[in-house]
């Protein structure tokens, strides 16, 4: 048995997945597409901000805002930063973990992933290095259908997860999450939610951080019944 590569996920790899070569599972793929295709929606609300936050600065009086206090301002222009293609040095075999020191950039965060996958496979990088141009080009067919085979597809998971939840941390805008009344067929617990654009509904039971497709836990439906009784007895 081979678990998925991702730190923050064990969930065991199944045949088609092994057939296929992935390091990383479906679930954690698809996580990942996710997150890369919510980003541009994040970016125009962290480029609202750091405009509201610059108008509201030179007005000197107070300014009113109806909406959520903003987020720090440092931290927009952190996340908004750019970051050079030279900067992205990586080595993805060696064992060393790459903690993220200083201000964290998208693009800082992004661009060492995307130029691993050109220079491995020596396929042209996107035109521009805006986060959004960065985002778009990883989450194409080929490359990540590519990443999720590497031993670092993990690491790069991860990464972007951390990322993730920066940037959702600071425009507090986050895919909407509902619980489920079923219990998680893993561990049993009354812990499953299912989020906004998500193939797969998790367990937020801190051990267990499962993730099942909505076929799993309609079959899981079905079986646990019967498995409660045949316990009984
Ligand atoms: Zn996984
Ligand atoms: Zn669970």
């Amino acid at each position: 048995m081979t678990t998925c590569t991702a730190a923050t996920c064990s969930r065991e790899l199944h045949d088609t997945e092994h057939a296929n070569r992935q390091t990383l599972c479906t679930p954690c793929v698809d996580t990942i597409k996710v997150w890369l295709r919510e980003l541009p929606v994040q970016i125009i609300v962290l480029e609202g901000s750091r405009e509201r936050e610059t108008t509201g600065a030179s007005s000197g009086g107070r300014t009113v805002h109806r909406t959520a206090p903003l987020p720090g301002r440092a931290d927009t222009l952190n996340l908004l930063g750019p970051a050079a293609w030279t900067d992205g040095i990586r080595d993805p075999y060696g064992d060393a973990r790459h903690d993220q020191h200083g201000p964290l950039s998208i693009a800082g965060v992004l661009i060492p992933w995307v130029r691993l996958i050109t220079e491995e496979r020596r396929w042209n990088p996107p035109a521009v290095l805006t986060p959004q141009a960065l985002a778009e080009w990883l989450v194409a067919p080929r490359p990540m259908a590519w990443a999720s085979r590497q031993v670092w597809a993990g690491d790069m998971r991860d990464e972007l997860q951390q990322m993730m939840r920066t940037v959702r941390n600071v425009t507090r805008l986050r895919p909407g999450r509902r619980p489920i009344s079923q219990p998680c067929p893993r561990c049993d617990s009354l812990s499953l939610v299912e989020t906004d654009h998500q193939l797969y509904v998790d367990c937020t039971h801190p051990d267990c951080e499962a993730m099942f497709t909505r076929a799993e836990l309609a079959f899981a439906a079905r079986i646990h019944p019967a498995a409660l009784e045949a316990g009984a007895a």
